[in-house]
């Protein structure tokens, strides 16, 4: 039985988001059709937006950070079952890479994906799906491994938030670069990435937690979310503030959620002896930094600097996800202080034009 639904789509480069009608067929073996709750508005989709597709078929059904309730389950699905709330991951570990096989899924080499089936209702045109989940949709269909079942008591418009910026940010500092208690952490970019960022920083009992940012109001959203200090970028140079407040030696992690040279450049200054600098904020194509190797002080050679790269928090969602909702309802994880605005499918050209403008943490669509 195929199902009808409406979603928000990129029919063309250049174009803004269009609502379409669209068409899904039956989930096939191991996947699940997903009826959507709520979907947060995350940059990745604004940056598919902005840069033509980032390399997918055109049309391409937009968002990646959802929760929802399972609809219909394909052949083989055991896991799962219609009523069943979850949020969608966009990278489940495929099982047969060769990171899988000897072991260590959080650095699986691919995903899950499922074939595509949503098609727009008026031509048939098949939809690529981003980052194979496709949220701004009233429905949808994954791999019903990357369909993460949520406690009963979850709500479902504040748990979509665990399936992109959240597990980013709180994986980053759990999972990528483990933080060790006590030390000294610094956390450049204070977007929805960044806080929580700041939130995991928290929870593994870091001693100082500097807010790095331009903006007053998103250094005063980092204090509520557990940074012990702001930087305000514009006000002198960030490195030296930040090495001075972090015993005058630098910092033992920092965290880079912006993905502009500047910031990644500041990022590895800032560290004290044998840092790791953790680097999550989406480059440009063809983006290069400038890394000073050789200084006697603070360069990467005599520094000991270990620098990183985080996708997606490095992420287990099987097991993350259903810890980031525990952590949640035990108080420890603030998710609704982080939804700063609330709106409608057919409003998604609003909420990108409010995240360009940097007045919003996180907008969440509800269906
Ligand atoms: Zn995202
Ligand atoms: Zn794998």
């Amino acid at each position: 039985m195929p199902y009808e639904g409406r979603a928000a789509v990129l029919n063309e480069a250049g174009r803004d988001v269009e609502l379409e009608d669209i068409t899904l067929e039956d989930p096939g073996p191991g996947e699940v059709l997903v009826k959507m709750v709520a979907s947060g508005v995350c940059h990745t989709d604004l940056h598919v937006k902005n840069m033509n597709g980032m390399g997918m078929a055109f049309p391409i059904l937009l968002g990646h950070e959802g929760a929802g309730i399972i609809e219909a389950v394909g052949e083989g699905v055991t896991n799962l079952k219609p009523g069943d709330p979850v949020v969608i991951a966009y990278r489940a570990p495929c099982e047969q890479c060769p990171a899988c096989l000897r072991g260590d899924p959080r650095r699986c080499w691919v995903a899950l994906r499922p074939k595509q089936r949503i098609r727009r209702k008026r031509d048939g045109a098949l939809l690529s799906q981003v980052l194979r989940c496709g949220t701004f949709s009233t429905h949808t269909v994954v791999h019903s491994k990357a369909a993460i079942k949520m406690p009963a008591e979850m709500p479902l418009d504040k748990a979509c938030l665990i399936a992109c910026g959240v597990i980013t940010g709180v994986g980053a500092a759990l999972n990528t670069a483990p933080i060790f208690a006590g030390a000294n952490v610094a956390v450049f970019g204070c977007g929805g990435v960044g806080i929580s960022v700041i939130q995991g920083a928290k929870l593994a009992h870091a001693k100082r937690i500097i807010a790095v940012d331009l903006s007053e109001r998103k250094l005063e959203w980092a204090k509520n979310f557990g940074a012990t200090d702001v930087v305000n970028a514009s006000q002198g140079d960030p490195v030296a503030r930040v090495r001075e407040i972090a015993d005058g030696v630098g910092v033992d992690f920092a965290y880079e959620a912006v993905g502009i040279p500047k910031t990644i450049e500041q990022s590895i200054a800032s560290l004290a002896y044998a840092g790791t600098a953790v680097h999550i904020g989406l480059p440009e194509d063809e983006q290069h930094v400038n890394l000073n190797f050789g200084n006697m002080d603070t360069g990467v050679y005599w520094n000991k600097a270990t620098i990183k790269v985080c996708h997606c928090g490095d992420a287990l969602p099987s097991n993350d996800f259903p810890l980031l909702a525990q952590l949640y309802l035990q108080g420890q994880l603030k998710l609704d202080e982080m939804v700063t605005a609330t709106t409608t499918l057919d409003k998604v050209n609003e909420a990108f034009h409010a995240m360009e403008g940097g007045d919003v943490l996180r907008s969440v669509i509800l269906f």
